[in-house]
């Protein structure tokens, strides 16, 4: 009989819980491992704040005499903050982040030891690179590649070590990570937005993009999930039957969070504060074990990079509350997954929020464009945005009918549907003066009035129009928001170029005064991007029938989903804004290929070894105690025995024929895996696993599940739901 899962069990039950103390104010703790404008203010030279400062605002270069000066500040405060070290902090394709350390000690020739740690290494270095992939970009035997330093999102002093976030790109200028293409994306909407901007407010600079994350994730105990293969190596169970009490009350949801989860969320915001990640809101979430936590949201680079750590985090300090994370999109099958919803707004220097209404009609003009320039800009890229969040992992949720569709549309709901219905009926060409008076009193002037009674959510859409912010809910737990977060600012930011050119062109060669001309593109955008808006149940059969009958895309999965960032339109729009060239799109499209290949393959693999090392032995000692039952029955009573051992007769066979049917399906699995791996097109092979081989994953799970509710639970060797869904 398997001891781990009681071994594992016995260990969990006896937890004491790690209790955590608040000491002083948050707030007085926020920020103090950062390297913010109060610690430049306080080890900076004036010249040396201000060049700082003039790289976060408008991207300009820092030269290399100030970079020293700002070396030096940063190694003396981090080595008073205890740091011993320094890494430049970078996003590889692998999706984590990644960090190779350096101490600041150094010996000069005479031998003896100094603090070292200057401008060259702030601003550029080289990691042994060659093991992350790079889709091809970078030969391995070169290994050719450099971090460098990204001054707009705040070093800050992690345990002790000195972390500089930065980009990773090839000696030849080809991004090898997340961060440069999302810096880029930014930089085009920042232009682009500041350029349409000015329409209505001549003194805005620029615009950010800003990104407020919703992180859901689950807990369970340390040596539990130690316990089991398949989450440890796959973040997720590959079998096990639902447990007698799930979600189905709904009692979680909202529901006292459970004291052990609480000390862990406690010290966790405690060290989020210190780092600077402005941690808000902390619930339970629908299923059993699930929680969310939420921060303020922030400039996206700066989002994006404090999710990545916090994500880090969360690991660190789970693992002292005997905890693990799993931020896998489907960790249990038969309760809900975890997103991470991406809210994102776009806001001036001047402290306006472009996607909200304003208390004029010219404001509300302002809100109008930006507003339906998005929804169109969704609904030209639509499966450009879809490839975006597309994993293995989060296969499990979209299109899975409990989780945003896969099929992208937006929720604007009834009462701005109505206002682009009137904004429709505009005439061509000029407005008469009562058209201007009705628009501005009737249509335009009543849209903060109708946000404020805007109680319609749909929580069924992928894009939602939520007051002030579009919420993008497909967004996976695991997922780099960098992604999501670089493909939406590019198509926004395309498209305000786009309707700057238009406007332009009426006022210039048709006369039209900057509002009418407004109108008149506005009207012919909600015209023609019509079919991306849906505020129905985007869970439904129709709506998939529907969508169809739009035009629009529905990938269900991965390899399917990532077509489409190679096709013209999509080369045509990351060349023209900047973002990727040809050659760093098709390797990122490579490398996200290759990333599916392996999750499926690993989990292939990790189903195979539970089948036949843990659960077929098991099954089979169980069995042999009911034959050796019923021969003994037979042994006393002789031919009568039958009636006495119909029952056990029974379940011998069901499990004999679940057996059975598992070698084959398992042997079934391993060939078409084999097949699959002697494909050498990328692309055919990403195919052949999400067609061929997984859809065996289901009816050997189901045989396994059917089998842990047949033989006595001191023979099954795996933590079950129940016990695994217990934290409290
Ligand atoms: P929920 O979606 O759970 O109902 P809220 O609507 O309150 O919650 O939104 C939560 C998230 O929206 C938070 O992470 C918050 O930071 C983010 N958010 C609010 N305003 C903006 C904005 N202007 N830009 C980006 N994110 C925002
Ligand atoms: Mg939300």
């Amino acid at each position: 009989m398997s001891r781990q899962r009681f071994d594992a069990m016995t260990e969990s039950r006896k937890r004491e819980r790690v209790g955590v103390e608040e000491k002083g104010r948050r707030s007085e703790l926020f920020g103090n491992n950062v390297f913010n404008k109060e610690r430049m203010l306080q080890y900076l030279t004036k010249d040396a704040l201000e060049s700082v400062q003039g790289a976060i605002f408008s991207g300009s270069k820092i030269d290399r005499k100030i970079a020293d000066q700002v070396a030096e500040a940063m190694k003396t405060w981090a080595i008073e903050m205890g740091a011993t070290h320094y890494t430049h902090w970078f996003q590889p394709l692998t999706g984590a982040t990644a960090e190779k350390h350096d101490a600041f000690f150094d010996l000069m020739s005479d031998g003896r030891a100094l603090e070292k740690f200057g401008g060259g290494q702030l601003v550029q270095q080289e990691p042994d690179a060659s093991s992350f992939p790079s889709g091809g970009i970078r030969n391995t035997f070169e290994a050719r590649g450099y971090t460098a330093w990204d001054p707009t999102s705040p070093a800050f002093v992690y345990d002790t070590t000195l972390c500089i976030p930065t980009i990773f790109v090839s000696y030849t200028g080809e991004a090898l990570d997340n961060k440069a293409p999302l810096l880029r994306a930014l930089n085009a909407i920042d232009e682009a937005a500041t350029a349409v901007a000015k329409y209505f407010d001549k003194t805005v600079v620029k615009v950010n993009a800003t990104l407020g994350w919703e992180q859901e994730y689950f807990l369970v105990d340390k040596a539990l999930a130690h316990s089991r293969s398949d989450i440890s190596l796959t973040g997720r169970t590959l079998v096990g039957h639902s447990a007698a009490k799930g979600q189905q009350l709904d009692d979680h949801y909202f529901g006292v969070i459970p004291l052990r989860a609480i000390n862990f969320m406690k010290e966790l915001e405690l060290e989020c504060m210190r780092l600077g990640i402005p941690v808000k809101t902390r619930h339970n979430e629908v299923a059993p074990n699930q929680f969310e936590l939420a921060p303020v949201f922030e400039e996206a680079n700066l989002a994006v990079d404090h999710n990545l750590l916090l994500m880090d985090v969360m690991d660190r300090i789970a693992d002292r509350h005997n905890l693990k994370v799993l931020f896998h999109e489907k960790p249990f099958a038969g309760i809900n997954g975890s997103g991470k919803h991406n809210n994102w707004s776009l806001a001036t220097d001047t402290g306006v929020n472009l996607l909200s209404p304003g208390s004029t009609p010219m404001k509300n003009l302002q809100f109008l464009t930006f507003f339906i320039n998005t929804i169109k800009a969704v609904d030209t890229y639509e499966e450009l945005l879809r490839s975006s969040i597309a994993s293995a992992s989060n296969d499990h949720r979209l299109g899975a009918n409990e989780a945003p569709p896969a099929i992208l549309s937006i929720f604007v709901g009834k009462q701005l549907g109505n206002v682009l219905d009137e904004l429709e009926g505009v005439s061509k060409g000029k407005l008469s003066p009562e058209e201007k008076t009705e628009l501005k009193l009737n249509v335009v002037g009543k849209i903060p009035e109708i946000l404020l009674d805007n109680t319609d959510r749909n929580r069924t859409s992928p894009f939602a129009f939520t007051g002030n912010k579009f919420e993008m809910r497909g967004v996976g737990s695991k997922t780099n928001c960098a992604k999501p977060m670089t493909i939406l600012n590019t198509i926004v930011a395309k498209q305000l170029r786009e309707f700057k050119k238009e406007v332009d062109a009426l006022v210039d060669k048709k006369s039209l005064k900057k509002d009418e001309a407004v109108f008149n593109v506005l009207r012919e955008y909600i015209k023609t991007s019509k079919r991306i808006r849906f505020d129905g149940d985007g869970y439904s059969e129709d709506w998939q029938k529907e969508a169809e009958r739009r035009k629009l895309s529905n990938n269900k999965t991965t390899p399917a989903a990532l077509q489409v960032l190679t096709s013209k339109q999509s080369l045509e729009l990351f060349a023209s804004m900047g973002v990727m060239s040809e050659k760093e799109v098709t390797a990122r499209q490579e490398v996200e290929l290759e990333a599916y290949i392996l999750h499926i393959q690993i989990e292939g693999r990790v189903l195979n070894e539970l089948v036949y090392s843990h659960i077929i032995p098991s099954v089979i000692e169980y069995q042999n105690i009911l034959i050796k039952n019923v021969l003994g029955l037979k042994e006393i009573y002789g031919a009568a025995h039958r009636k006495l051992t119909d029952g056990q007769s029974g379940i011998i066979e069901q499990i004999a024929e679940h057996i059975t049917e598992l070698k084959k399906q398992v042997d079934a699995m391993t060939d078409a895996r084999r097949k699959a791996n002697k494909l050498t097109d990328t692309q055919k092979k990403a195919f052949a696993y999400s067609d061929d081989v997984k859809p065996y994953f289901e009816k050997i799970r189901m045989h396994c599940d059917k089998l842990e509710m047949l033989v006595d639970n001191r023979y099954w060797p795996l933590v079950k739901y129940r016990e695994l869904l217990s934290i409290k």
